[in-house]
């Protein structure tokens, strides 16, 4: 191993790994291109193509989910359910990037420890699907798959799998990694100061005296430190900021997958932190197989029919030595099942001593259709799932270290409920997610609060 290679802990690269080995392996949930020459031109220039991340970065990344996984920090991972090339647009990024570092900067004061900030961009368009095909009157067609995969229009034509598109999501993902590092570097300094922030919601809340104490305190503490350092505060300015996203289309994520020069091993470098979604996640599937072996902070969703033998076992696979900041789960139950679902895992991975950062997804488990045909979810559920969350950790002696939220700067209506009640009538009048419905940005700034509250109780 090169001396320059300053990892937490040495780990070993599998001898029976590389990153096309999960060709051997039942592959769930890839496209058919029906053009091979076209897939494989696509993959060869993807292999020339420039990464969207350093090795260095990923490292830091870890050292920072290892530092969580002791209770040193809180992970916020969160953005839309699926980007689009339509929506790599400047202010689709900034009030995506805005939202997510208001919720960091509440989590920071009320939590009082440093927050992982992880965005759920910058390559998340790739989906997968619970129905290969999708009927409406006569007509059926192949489901859309995000537009890395093909086009979301309901024709023959989009839904034809285009390797091209992965080229294209290449690009998408540069521009917004671009945007995001400049506008992180340039500072976003008045996102420190709650009173520039949209907070007219919060009256409409029957927390609003406990939401405006919160706030208030946010403000005093950020006006302290600025009369502290004399000038602005500098470090306030220079947060990290990290990309994940579903590592779902095997061919892209491996012509990606590369050897630096000063780290040993391969990194997966379109992405700090990819996970594998529920339906991809068995663990003699080309998912895991893949996953195994690249050196990424990865994680992997965690639904209700996960037992916890086939847990300790995906452990096994893809942490065999315990290495720190290595392995997170993100559990996503439903308000209606965490309580049976979650204890049983929770006390399985306890009683075996392993090293997990457990995340909730409070997400995932509680969609639903509305009526007028809406895929929804009620904010009510997504907040009594969060925190169950909370209390079934403190009961198995385990941690709630983050959580996993679908969510966008934009003022849409996809989600019910929150402190405006938003209703099934007002779903029409702003639904703009071509997948699953997000937290707007109100709602995304209460459910910061309520983890706050939560946690101070
Ligand atoms: C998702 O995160 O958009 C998703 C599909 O989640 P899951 O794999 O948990 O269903
Ligand atoms: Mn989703």
């Amino acid at each position: 191993m090169p001396s320059s290679d300053r990892t937490l802990h040495a780990v070993n690269l599998p001898s029976d790994w590389s990153p096309q080995s999960w060709r051997s392996r039942p592959a769930m949930q890839l496209p058919q291109y029906p053009d091979q020459a076209a897939l494989e031109a696509a993959l060869a220039e993807l292999r020339a193509l420039p990464p969207l991340v350093t090795s260095w970065e990923i490292l830091a990344l870890k050292q920072q989910l290892a530092e969580a996984q002791e209770g040193k920090r809180f992970l916020l991972q969160g953005g839309d359910c699926a980007e689009s090339f339509d929506a790599c647009t400047s202010d689709v990024i900034s009030n995506r990037l805005k939202v997510l570092l208001q919720m960091s900067l509440v989590l920071v004061h009320g939590l009082r420890k440093p927050v992982v900030r992880v965005g759920r961009f910058a390559g998340q368009y790739a989906k997968p699907r619970s129905a290969d095909s999708e009927t409406i009157g006569e007509v059926t067609l192949p489901s859309y798959r995000g537009d890395m995969v093909n086009g979301p229009a309901f024709t023959a034509q989009a839904r034809v799998p285009d390797p091209r598109r992965m080229v294209k999501a290449h690009a998408r993902s540069a521009m917004t990694m671009n945007f995001v590092r400049a506008l992180i570097d340039g500072g976003f300094a008045d996102l420190h100061h709650p009173e520039y922030w949209n907070l007219s919601w919060v009256g409409h809340s029957p927390l609003a005296e406990e939401y405006r104490r919160m706030v208030d305190a946010i403000g005093d503490a950020v006006r302290f430190m600025e009369t502290l350092s004399g000038s602005e505060v500098h470090n306030l300015n220079r947060v990290d900021f990290y990309t994940s996203h579903e590592a779902l289309l095997l061919p892209y994520e491996e012509s990606l997958t590369r050897q630096v020069p000063r780290h040993w091993g391969w990194f997966n470098l379109s992405t700090h932190f990819p996970w594998i979604g529920m339906r991809t996640a068995a663990v003699d599937g080309a998912h895991a197989e893949y996953f195994r072996g690249i050196r990424n902070p990865i994680a992997l969703k965690v639904g209700p029919s996960v037992t916890p033998d086939q847990l300790l076992r995906t452990i096994d696979l893809l942490n065999p030595e315990d290495e720190p900041g290595r392995l997170t789960f993100i559990h996503r139950m439903g308000a209606a099942g965490i309580g049976d679902k979650l204890p049983p895992l929770l006390e399985a991975v306890r009683r075996d001593g392993r090293r997990v950062l457990w995340v909730c997804d409070p997400m995932h488990g509680n969609t639903e259709s509305t009526r007028n045909g809406y895929k929804t979810r009620r904010f009510r559920n997504i907040r009594s799932e969060l925190e169950q969350a909370f209390e079934l950790h403190a009961a198995a002696g385990t941690r709630l270290g983050g959580v996993h939220l679908e969510l966008t700067g934009e003022d849409v209506t996809e989600c019910l409920g929150g402190a405006r009640e938003l209703t099934e009538s007002d779903l029409e009048r702003a639904y703009k997610s071509t997948v699953d419905p997000r937290l707007n940005y109100e709602q995304a700034l209460e459910i910061a609060m309520l983890i706050v509250r939560k946690q101070a109780q």
